[in-house]
């Protein structure tokens, strides 16, 4: 998948390279490419904001070297822009997103960007909660990094993105790793039995009490479900929390 960044702040995309994301695109799985937009600024002094039309505080990008950045480095697929006014980031956004072979994303700062950007470019906006940033950067980090787990090859194995909190339906059981004692504080009898039925009856059990208890949206939606893969005792269990 091909990613284009605009941006006016390049270097905030090196932590990319760590990591998952990193192996990602020495794999060649995502090919990222960041545009400066400074780059293509007309301005004399190098500058890429000027005051709003109709005053107010606070400045805003000018559409000008947006434009000029996103043409000239023939950039192209689904334009997003991140802004606290978009579409709020979600799991199945992410996998829509996944879907593409080329995403464009914006990054704006100060006030925003002017309009007229946003509607050469069809864009679309996205945010990643109810609260401000100073600019798109983290945003679109946070972005490139949740759809990157829907491509084949950046995760160990496509079970793991399922299973995850969220993604399943119910949030993740707790997890437990060695040593089997630290402090005086134990792993949970039933994962160490090695009856791989009673720890996934454990787990599930522990997603439900979880659920319910931090996302009852997400408990309401999961107990609306037919379940029909649960055996009779599943079920019963299943209605204590109706
Ligand atoms: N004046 C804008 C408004 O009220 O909608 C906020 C501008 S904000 C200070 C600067 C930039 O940060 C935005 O253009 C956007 O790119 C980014 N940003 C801030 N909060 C964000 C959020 N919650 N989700 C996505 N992007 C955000």
């Amino acid at each position: 998948m091909k990613i284009n960044i605009l941006t006016i702040f390049p270097e905030m995309f090196e932590p990319l390279r760590a990591s998952m994301l990193g192996r990602a695109m020495e794999n060649g799985i995502i090919e990222v490419s960041v545009t400066d937009i400074r780059d293509y600024t007309l301005d004399r002094h190098n500058r890429v904001d000027d005051t709003p039309y109709g005053g107010g505080a606070g400045m805003v990008m000018q559409v000008q070297p947006i434009l000029d950045a996103f043409r000239a480095q023939g950039y192209g697929g689904k334009v997003l822009y991140m802004s606290p006014r978009g579409e709020m980031l979600s799991g199945r956004l992410a996998h829509d997103l996944a879907q593409e072979e080329e995403i464009t994303i914006l990054c704006g700062h100060y006030e925003g960007v002017d309009q007229r950007a946003l509607d050469a470019l069809e864009a679309k906006e996205v945010s990643i909660g109810d609260y401000v940033l100073t600019g798109g950067e983290l945003p679109a980090m946070v972005l490139i990094d949740t759809v990157a787990r829907f491509l084949d090859g950046v995760l160990a194995s496509e079970e793991s993105v399922l299973d995850e909190s969220v993604y399943s339906g119910l949030l993740e059981y707790p997890q437990y790793s060695k040593p089997r004692e630290y402090e005086g504080m134990g792993v949970p009898e039933v994962l160490l039995s090695g009856n791989h039925k009673e720890i996934a009856r454990w787990r599930w059990e522990q997603s439900l009490e979880l659920t319910a208890e931090r996302r009852p949206d997400l408990m309401k939606e999961y107990l609306d479900k037919p379940h029909e893969e649960l055996t009779r005792k599943e079920r019963a269990v299943l209605d204590k929390y109706r």
